[in-house]
């Protein structure tokens, strides 16, 4: 945060304003607003589990990336041309986020989900057959899809260098955090 002597008035306008003070949320890093948790993209993240609110078991640096959704539409383009402008781009968020036993196991049930993913897609070859050589390729598409979804501890809506938005955030989590006291465009 910026104190006002550093006061830089070609600041993006979207910039988050300085702490309120003599408020209960001058210490605050992370807020709720609505179900959307709000942090600042370094901050850490409250020592409970995000998926539902119990005290965590696992409280881990984890890193988040985003990137406008408009920048899919390269793919149409070539997905190498995607993924070179995505990595140039995309904004990046760092926290020590907490899971409960139960929220971890779950996910790492789902990264398991992900790499068998590759049993269909290889096992299909030895098939001479395109029926099944078809069948392995969708399975393997929907179990990576349905593992890389299901792994997400938070989806980013939007990371800028001020303000890190997420949602998949449970309420029970969004309820031990201040509400964020300032105006959003
Ligand atoms: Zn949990």
């Amino acid at each position: 945060m910026q104190s006002m002597d550093e006061f830089n008035p070609y600041a993006a306008p979207e910039a988050v304003p300085p702490p309120l003070t003599n408020s209960g949320s001058a210490e605050a890093t992370c807020w709720r607003d609505g179900d959307q948790l709000l942090a600042l993209p370094h901050s850490d993240l409250p020592r409970y589990c995000v998926k539902c609110g119990r005290p965590a078991l696992e409280y881990r640096k984890r890193s988040f990336y985003w990137h406008s959704p408009w920048l899919y539409l390269l793919i149409l383009l070539h997905f190498l041309v995607y993924l070179i402008a995505a990595l140039a781009v995309r904004k990046q968020a760092v926290h020590h986020v907490g899971l409960c036993s139960e929220h971890r196991k779950r996910r790492l049930n789902f990264i398991m989900m992900a790499w068998s993913s590759l049993v269909p897609l290889f096992g299909c070859f030895l098939f001479d057959s395109g029926a099944v050589i078809g069948l392995g390729i969708l399975a393997f598409l929907v179990m990576l899809l349905w593992g890389l979804i299901g792994m997400q501890i938070l989806k980013p809506k939007k990371i800028d260098v001020e303000l890190a938005v997420y949602r998949g955030v449970s309420t029970a989590f969004l309820a031990r955090l201040p509400r964020y006291p300032y105006r959003r465009d």
